[in-house]
């Protein structure tokens, strides 16, 4: 049964962007953002039985196998925040993942973000994170002291995958994978190119305008 709250999914290379734009779209939409990445991540931190099994792929980056990663979703659609609406991040990224998303909910929009490949290592090798989830960038949005976060004061570390190697793997496997999905998404007639290059800010007001 497919049923009727707002979906979108944000889709783009890593690096596009798409966790930036997601924390701005649910704070403006009150929708809940769904990042997988996110998820896996807390996962791993947490060392559950799902977090010791998708490591070692995250660690390369490969992707994590589509059977854990359709259950985190389905679960994470179920929650009581999702019922209102929801912006997924970093899913679907196969195929596999795109026709069991469909078999549960109606996807309105699919906003692809546009990045040229050599802004993307840039961003992606110079991004720092705090273990709450805030995102910096050592030139474009350094934290007020080197290697601490502004809004919790906890210390700022380099995803495990944020390395100029892993990025490349990652590349591969969004040309490989996921754009398939982008294009079974325009032949249903919902997918926005949106340019993904400039502020945050700026960016967001495209992202607004076409959903
Ligand atoms: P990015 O979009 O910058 O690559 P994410 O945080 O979305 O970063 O994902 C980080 C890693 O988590 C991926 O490289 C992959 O290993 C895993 N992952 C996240 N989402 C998925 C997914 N939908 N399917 C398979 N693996 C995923």
């Amino acid at each position: 049964m497919t049923e009727q709250r707002r979906g979108i999914i944000l889709i783009g290379a890593p690096g596009s962007g798409k966790g930036t734009q997601a924390k701005k779209m649910k704070a403006a939409l009150g929708y809940a953002h769904i990042s997988t990445g996110d998820l896996l991540r807390a996962a791993v931190a947490e060392d559950s039985e799902l977090g010791r099994k998708a490591k070692g792929y995250m660690d390369e980056g490969q992707l994590v196998p589509d059977s854990l990663v359709i259950d985190l979703l389905k679960e994470a659609l179920g929650g009581p925040e999702a019922q209102q609406g929801f912006i997924l991040d970093g899913f679907p990224r196969t195929m596999a993942q795109a026709d069991a998303l469909d078999a549960e909910v109606t996807v309105d929009r699919v906003v692809a973000l546009q990045v040229p490949f050599d802004l993307i290592e840039e961003r992606i090798t110079g991004r720092r994170m705090s273990k709450s989830g805030h995102v910096y960038h050592v030139k474009h949005n350094p934290p007020k002291v080197d290697g601490v976060c502004d809004a919790t004061g906890e210390a700022l570390y380099q995803r495990s995958d944020d390395t100029a190697p892993k990025v490349v793997a990652r590349l591969a496997k969004f040309e490989s994978e996921t754009r398939a999905v982008i294009a079974h998404y325009q032949h249903k007639g919902v997918v926005v190119e949106v340019d993904g290059v400039g502020d945050p800010s700026e960016i967001f007001t495209r992202v607004m305008a076409v959903l």
